[in-house]
């Protein structure tokens, strides 16, 4: 690679991001220009179907600074996540959402943050989600009480994609072989020195979420069973539960037998055979997560494929990295993201 590399990359996944991307680019541009360091903006292009694309080459001819990741299809805004980080090139590499809701003026925050306390993550904290619903606000406190159970308690409680890591973060987290890491989890889950800004949440400057629950639901799927063996566990007491109730049935059954009393024993054979079908059918449910997750993991299929990368200016996907003799386990993890 002949560019030095900056001292700061912000990476920012977008899908169908249009409306947003001209408030976007002059706000970060503001603030990137007058930091007086040098840096890149990896746009990570989820897929868009809109006029994303065309809007970011517009935007690429007059700031050369712009870097345009596109990925192949819609791969989710954790995957284009981690695509943006792994292949940032500088020194401190900032997540940030597209839509404004994360100021950009905190990055300036975050990095003398990182600098002053020799930090190598830190954290945006939303110092209030008053511009939330309240049903997004109730799932998310839900969310992350149950990721600081799971997880531990460096998992802070208010962050979301916000947020910075060195270098020596994003290269172990290039070393993981996890296919698509939950970063908000997996971040604090390696335990490197943190810290926290906080911020205010602000509205989405222009269009629509592209969150809807199904997809907060898959996200909190996808933390639980990456983190935690618990739910299986769960089943197996259940399970237990289930065959103590069932022992008493037993002897309830052969006592009222012994004393005569068997006419009418449909009801308590009713509740036997129901009880343990829905057992029976949520341990099935359970273990099928985690054989899903493995499944998904032999098979060793990226999460995204990067289409192109205005950096390398050429295709940037498997085979132009190996005949760049890119090669180790390095390369094979990234193979398998
Ligand atoms: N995003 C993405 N791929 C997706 C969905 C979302 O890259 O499949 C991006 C989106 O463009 C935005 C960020 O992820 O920059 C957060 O999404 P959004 O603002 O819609 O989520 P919300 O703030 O409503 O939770
Ligand atoms: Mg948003």
């Amino acid at each position: 690679m002949t560019r030095p590399e900056p001292v700061l990359s912000v990476v920012v996944p977008m899908y169908n991001e249009e409306s947003v991307l001209p408030a976007l680019a002059s706000r970060l541009r503001a603030v990137l220009d007058d930091l007086g360091e040098t840096y890149e903006v990896v746009a990570v292009d989820d897929g868009s179907d809109d006029g994303t694309a065309t809007a970011l080459g517009g935007l690429r001819a007059g700031w050369p600074h712009l870097r345009v990741l596109r990925l192949r299809r819609n791969s989710g805004h954790q995957a284009a996540l981690v695509a943006g980080v792994l292949r940032a090139r500088g020194r401190y590499v900032v997540s940030i959402d597209a839509d404004l809701q994360d100021p950009p003026e905190t990055i300036v925050e975050m990095l003398h943050a990182a600098r002053a306390g020799d930090l190598d993550v830190v954290y945006g904290v939303r110092a209030d989600r008053s511009t939330d619903s309240r049903f997004k606000r109730w799932t998310a406190a839900g969310y992350y009480r149950l990721m600081r159970r799971l997880v531990g308690k460096q998992v802070p409680a208010q962050a979301g994609d916000f947020r910075l890591l060195s270098r020596a973060v994003v290269e172990t987290l290039r070393e993981l072989p996890e296919p698509a890491p939950v970063l908000r989890l997996v971040v604090p889950w390696l335990g490197f020195p943190s810290g926290e800004v906080t911020y205010h949440r602000h509205r989405r400057a222009a269009g629509r979420t592209k969150y809807p629950l199904s997809r907060m639901a898959g996200l909190a799927a996808q933390s639980v069973t990456s983190f935690s063996a618990a739910p299986l566990r769960f089943a197996t007491w259940l399970g237990l539960a289930g065959v103590v109730v069932c022992g008493l049935l037993v002897v309830f059954t052969v006592v009222a037998w012994s004393v005569g009393a068997t006419v009418d024993g449909w009801p308590s054979l009713y509740v036997a055979i129901l009880f343990l079908g829905a057992v029976q059918l949520l341990c099935l449910g359970l273990l099928g997560e985690y054989v899903g997750r493995i499944y998904t993991v032999v098979q060793g299929r990226p999460a995204y494929v990067v289409a192109t990368d205005t950096a390398t200016d050429q295709d940037a996907d498997g085979h132009t990295a190996a005949s760049r003799g890119v090669g180790g386990p390095t390369a094979l993890a990234d193979s398998l993201r």
